[in-house]
């Protein structure tokens, strides 16, 4: 699968915003924000005032990258939220948070996306008590994620689990010492933490 290789941190200089693509680091001083806001390249600290057409760029852009998510697959999940009732852009934020790979970040079994992803495709996991290694699978109200049995012996997933400082969302009931949690609920727009305006992907996508 193709996949983004490149610097996290020039992403959120790009986006104007933190995405916390690395873990710790981004809620240390290290953070790369906090030392240079202007975006990356040689005209970065230049750039000028963005088209409506840009700023509606700019917002899909920073929602595909926050999930670590590709066009194609954006693209599907944004087509699925648009058939479901209620607000398409409230949906696709919906749908987005529901990813497996986000629920492990979410509980944190994981530093960050792009880890859980790679926890999620080594295997790592149990969805209602069986083998589970699509990242991208959406998860429904009352499945149950947990470590498998052979992991929760592993050095990293350990340590993972016993150094985590995040505190998971209300919608998800998880217990460390188990490394289990079950959703409980569906998350609501206030429950997502990223700072969007997912109208304007809505604006773009209806072009
Ligand atoms: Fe983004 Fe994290 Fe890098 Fe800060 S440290 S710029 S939040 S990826």
């Amino acid at each position: 699968m193709a996949r983004y290789t490149g610097p996290s941190c020039r992403i959120c200089r790009r986006e104007g915003q933190k995405l916390y693509l690395k873990g710790d680091r981004c809620y240390s001083d290290k953070c790369a924000l906090n030392r240079r806001q202007t975006a990356p390249g040689q005209h970065g600290a230049k750039r000028g005032k963005l088209s409506g057409y840009g700023t509606q760029l700019r917002e899909k852009q920073k929602v595909k990258r926050f999930y670590g998510v590709l066009e194609t697959q954006f693209r599907s999940t944004y087509d699925r939220a648009e058939k479901m009732s209620g607000i398409t852009g409230e949906n696709l934020l919906q749908l987005l948070e529901l990813r497996f790979d986000n629920i492990v970040y979410r509980l944190g079994f994981a530093n960050s996306r792009k880890e859980a992803r790679q926890l999620v495709r080594h295997g790592h996991f149990n969805l209602n008590g069986h083998k589970a290694n699509i990242p991208s699978m959406t998860i429904s109200v009352g499945d149950v994620i947990t470590v498998k049995e052979t992991s929760r012996s592993s050095v990293k997933i350990k340590s993972l689990v016993e150094n985590s400082t995040r505190v998971a969302p209300k919608w998800l009931d998880v217990n460390l010492e188990s490394m289990s949690a079950k959703m409980v609920a569906n998350p609501t727009r206030e429950d997502i933490d990223l700072e969007v305006a997912e109208h304007l992907i809505v604006e773009l996508y209806s072009k």
